[in-house]
């Protein structure tokens, strides 16, 4: 949608990236996850590069990744060197996800020859790597060179489809793929041996709340088959996004953590997938939220349901502003999908 395409643009036209060292990655951590059906330590590294090539064309409504990007070339060099630097706090965790605000098999964003000299070291060690990549990105050709480096072991790759809806996807969202890429490129990542994350967005703009759980449950039920796990991200406020200018208008809150669990809930009742929820933002007025009180305790219990995917995590959770959250369900299509909650 051309209008939407030129307003995310018109967003970041007078953004002046911030000067950062290219040698360095934006941050490395140790986490848990979950690998084969066990718990165990994963490292995850965020490489800094240039961009997503979508974001520095127009980029998608909710993203704000670009404020860490370079928004110009990182060399080869530079982004070795931050894989250099990132190698330093490894202590041999068997899982490594990889992250680079944009796609890791795009080889304008990280060349192939480093894509290369990155998998072959970690693969040395780690049992299973994750990356992340637009479907476009995602080629007989790559996949063949990296199975041969792969070998035996896992290799992952998390694709943002955000809903299974063509039309949402392009009038909310512009993403600027199809449903139909995104089978292409999880059906070729099967064919090599290879597992597919699928990332879907939780309440995009311009739905209501019941829009958006109805959306999620459509899209999981559609993307079953395809996918071998379904990280689901509720929508946070970043800056510079379509997002953060209707939520600065009162004209979109951010998803209530019981339409979360809702969400996780009946997904998990119908899809063999491994659900995850990583809410970025959780509990602040930028992220999924419910009353204050109560949004701590919600945030552990989705933390520790996506380690284990048992719904017993949700059985003893409620709260008071449980009922305004149905309350919000009954009326919000009055509020034309902009219906914010008393004293926020
Ligand atoms: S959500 Fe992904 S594809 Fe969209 S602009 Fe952000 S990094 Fe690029
Ligand atoms: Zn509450």
């Amino acid at each position: 949608m051309k209008q939407l395409a030129e307003f995310c643009s018109s967003l970041k036209t007078d953004f002046i990236p911030k000067q950062r060292n290219p040698s360095m990655p934006v941050r490395c951590w140790s986490e848990k996850d979950v690998l084969e059906g066990n718990i165990v330590d994963a490292y995850v590294i965020i490489f800094r590069t240039e961009g997503c090539s979508w974001a520095l064309q127009s980029g998608c409504t909710m993203c704000g990744y670009f404020n860490d990007s370079r928004w110009d070339t990182v060399s080869d060099e530079h982004l070795l060197t931050q894989f250099g630097k990132a190698m330093e706090g490894y202590h041999h965790e068997p899982l490594v996800k990889i992250f680079t605000s944009g796609s890791f098999l795009d080889d304008n964003e990280i060349p192939s020859s480093v894509q290369q000299q990155i998998l072959q070291r970690l693969f040395e060690t780690a049992s299973k790597v994750s990356v992340e990549s637009r479907p476009e990105f995602v080629t007989s050709t790559k996949l063949s060179v990296i199975k041969k480096i792969a070998g035996n072991k896992t290799f992952e790759v998390g694709i943002g489809l955000e809903t299974a809806n063509d039309e949402l996807r392009e009038c909310a969202i512009n993403k600027g793929f199809t449903f139909a890429d995104y089978k292409k490129a999880a059906t070729l990542l099967h064919k090599h041996g290879f597992l597919c994350k699928t990332y879907v967005l939780i309440k995009p703009p311009f739905l209501t709340e019941k829009e958006a759980i109805n959306d999620c449950m459509e899209t999981v039920k559609k993307i079953s088959s395809y996918t071998d796990t379904i990280s689901f991200n509720p929508t946070n406020v970043q800056r510079r996004t379509l997002v953060e200018y209707l939520w600065k208008r009162k004209q979109y809150r951010p998803v209530w953590l019981w339409s979360v669990i809702d969400i996780l809930t009946k997904s998990a009742q119908i899809t063999k997938a491994r659900i995850k929820c990583d809410v970025a933002g959780g509990g602040s007025i930028r992220g999924a939220h419910n009353c204050k009180t109560c949004d701590r305790n919600i945030l552990d219990h989705i933390a520790v349901f996506s380690l284990s995917n048992d719904l017993k995590e949700f059985a003893d959770i409620d709260c008071s502003c449980k009922q305004i959250w149905l309350d919000h369900l009954n009326i919000e299509d009055l509020g034309f999908g902009s219906l914010i909650t008393m004293g926020e």
